[in-house]
């Protein structure tokens, strides 16, 4: 937000004075605007007074300030010289604070309506929020919310103010201790003296952090969207708590809109669309979280597959394949060994004693082995191996979710070994390949997130600075010279190097991590990998992890959900049904069938005794790209009639015309460069 300076009223508490500009008065303090102008105000002063200095119409829109980059209530006061942003309903971060501020609201509500409840945590998400509740002997359902609802409208019209207060750490534990509430104590005791605030609306007060928006009569439209179940800390041992989503917005329309958005958030669900389509399954027998492919879904993952093989080895990649388990000395080189705990699968042990496999939640220390296998010279660099690589990492039974949360996946997977002056290069070539990757698929809104070091505190990554400052050069120099656009986050590398992550849109506007770049200081130390210099001594390769798709199960709902089962013409599992009118074209109709099989074109025929209007229709809830419909015409002529999907009737073609136009269309999607 840009501030005028020329809208001040002076009449208020802010103080210009030319020349005494940044003389500091006494109890006065100095406030930076994002636009780098400066103010003084009086100590104490809050970030809603200020905004009142400027504007009352700014003051109503502020929802928080973000103080010396730190989120603040905006009724806080303000002691000492700051920057301040306010944040208003436009920002992330007030986006997050309105709906945790709901959550607050919610839990009002529940109070009100359910005494006794007690609650654990309710943080905001990416859209809306949650509160996790201990209701005791009490019930909540689906049929319940709309109740709360209509509470919570209640109590947001009182426009209360979330008032601050900080408590000590004693008479936070006796408050909590009166109310019999083992969850915030819990809480409380992983606090410390001085850190504990209490936060106040109306009759309600909870232990929080903050911040929260200035008061609830700022909510003006309520949907609580879902009732579900909920361990408390996640862990299956414990009891299970009552969780209840909502979303808020500051006006009817956007809780319109984004109803709107939700219906078609469900149509596109890819666990109903994996189904509908034949995709794939999951079988309690098989294990929770393993996804098996149908001959559909195989098909279309085998050729997302193939398609990306055929770059990959254009690139330079070479195909390698590994086993799906690993000796327990691997992961003790690799480090991963430590990592394992009582939370992960258990290692397989054999007849032999003594000996322990471990089923394989990278493929990157069996590359490392493939490296090794052999003495490398600098002419050998970069090696690139790639492996479709099935892994395996247990999550917890709530957390599984359709394809996006499982316990095995396949990555597309491909470790780069080169020298650190080859990084920028590589780097520019796996660009290349992710972004033909979502040119062929549609996606077409798409930004790279570039992680970089921390600035202030560079003992905790492993590496020397010159390697560091080369790689993260290289990145960002790679980055601008695709033209990529590019959010650069500091603090948010790995210990181990920097990396760049592709974050895309999908067609109704969500946001997916899809495609990550990683450079790795750690294994190549870790595995002693060596090549020899042009210098003819030993030198540490440079690792780099990529994977495009991330895995084949994510990317392949995130697909499902983007093109809502309408996959494109080159990757549908099956790409032309053919319509026989009636019985008497079967013959016909398998020709057709078999000549386009013959090229390589993906086919059915619908031999249902249907009408042939119905046969439309469920050809065209299939999804399937193209129909030819054959009656006593067709077989006369010895021609079909064309249906394209979405488009409708194409006309009556040959048969070889048709073929000409379906390959045509095919290698126009996947030969973009
Ligand atoms: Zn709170
Ligand atoms: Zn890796």
């Amino acid at each position: 937000m840009i501030l005028s300076l020329a809208k001040t009223s002076l009449n208020l508490r802010a103080r210009i004075s030319k020349g005494k500009f940044y003389q500091p008065a006494e109890n006065m303090i100095n406030i930076t605007f994002p636009d780098g102008a400066v103010r003084q105000y009086d100590a104490g002063i809050s970030a809603m007074d200020i905004a009142k200095s400027i504007s009352e119409g700014l003051a109503r829109k502020v929802l928080a300030a973000k103080v010396n980059d730190q989120v603040w209530d905006s009724s806080r006061p303000i002691n000492h010289d700051a920057a301040i942003k306010f944040l208003t309903w436009d920002d992330e971060e007030a986006k997050s604070t309105f709906w945790h501020s709901s959550a607050h609201l919610m839990a009002e509500a529940v109070e009100s309506m359910y005494p006794g409840v007690k609650f654990w945590v309710g943080p905001p998400l990416e859209k809306g929020f949650y509160y996790d509740m201990d209701l005791g002997d009490q019930q909540i359902g689906e049929e319940d919310l709309k109740k709360l609802e209509v509470k919570m409208a209640e109590l947001a019209k009182q426009n209360n103010s979330f008032l601050r207060k900080e408590i000590s750490k004693a008479d936070a534990v006796k408050y909590f201790e009166e109310k019999g509430d083992e969850y915030k104590l819990d809480l409380l005791s992983g606090l410390q003296d001085g850190e504990i605030t209490f936060y106040t609306q109306g009759n309600f007060t909870d232990l929080c952090r903050g911040p929260h928006i200035p008061s609830t009569g700022s909510i003006k439209a309520v949907k609580l969207t879902s009732i579900a179940g909920a361990y408390w800390k996640g862990d299956e041992k414990n009891k299970m708590l009552t969780r209840i989503y909502g979303v808020t917005f500051p006006n009817n329309k956007e809780l319109e809109e984004y109803l709107v958005f939700l219906e078609e958030a469900k149509k596109r669900d890819h666990r109903k669309l994996g189904k509908e389509l034949e995709l794939f399954t999951f079988s309690e027998k098989v294990g929770m979280g393993l996804p098996m492919w149908l001959p559909k879904g195989a098909m279309l993952r085998e050729r997302l597959q193939q398609f990306l093989q055929r770059k990959q080895i254009e690139a330079g990649y070479l195909p390698v394949i590994t086993p799906h388990i690993g000796h327990k000395s691997l992961y003790v080189t690799s480090g991963h060994y430590e990592k394992y705990g009582k939370d992960s699968f258990q290692p397989i042990k054999t007849p032999q004693e003594g000996e322990e496999f471990y089923l394989k939640p990278m493929n990157c220390p069996h590359h490392c082995e493939i490296y090794k296998s052999s003495p490398r010279s600098y002419k050998d660099l970069p090696l690139r191996f790639a492996e479709f690589g099935t892994v395996y990492r247990y999550e917890q039974h709530g957390e599984l979710h359709g394809l996006t949360r499982v316990r095995g996946f396949t990555q597309d997977d491909a470790h780069l070994f080169c020298m650190s002056s080859q990084v920028k290069d590589e780097f520019k070539k796996v660009i290349d390949l992710v972004l033909f990757v979502f040119k062929s698929l549609d996606f077409t809104d798409y930004t790279a997130q570039i992680s970089l070091r921390d600035k202030e505190d560079r003992s905790k990554y492993i590496g020397s600075d010159e390697d560091w400052e080369i790689a993260e050069r290289s990145i960002m120099e790679a980055a601008a010279e695709k033209e990529l656009n590019t959010v650069i986050e500091y603090g948010e590398a790995a210990f181990y190097g920097p990396k760049l992550d592709f974050m895309v849109r999908d067609a109704i506007g969500r946001k997916w991590q899809l495609g990550t770049i990683q450079v790795d200081y750690n294994l190549p130390k870790r595995f002693e990998l060596t090549y020899i210099g042009e210098d003819n001594a030993k030198h540490t390769p440079v690792m780099i992890h990529r994977a495009p798709f991330g895995s084949m199960e994510r990317f392949i709902a995130v697909l499902t959900e983007h093109c809502a089962g309408k996959f494109p013409l080159w990757l549908a599992p099956v790409q032309v049904k053919i319509l026989p009118i009636s019985d008497k074209f079967m013959d016909y109709a398998e020709i057709v069938s078999q000549k386009l099989k013959n090229s390589d074109i993906r086919v059915e025929i619908d031999d249902r005794s249907e009408k042939i209007g119905k046969k439309i229709r469920d050809t065209e809830l299939a999804k399937i790209p193209y129909m030819l419909i054959i009656g006593e015409k067709e077989v006369a002529e010895q021609r079909c009639s064309v249906r394209r999907q979405a488009k409708g009737d194409l006309g009556s073609k040959s048969i070889e015309e048709f073929i000409e136009m379906v390959l045509e269309e095919v290698k126009s999607m996947t030969a973009i460069s």
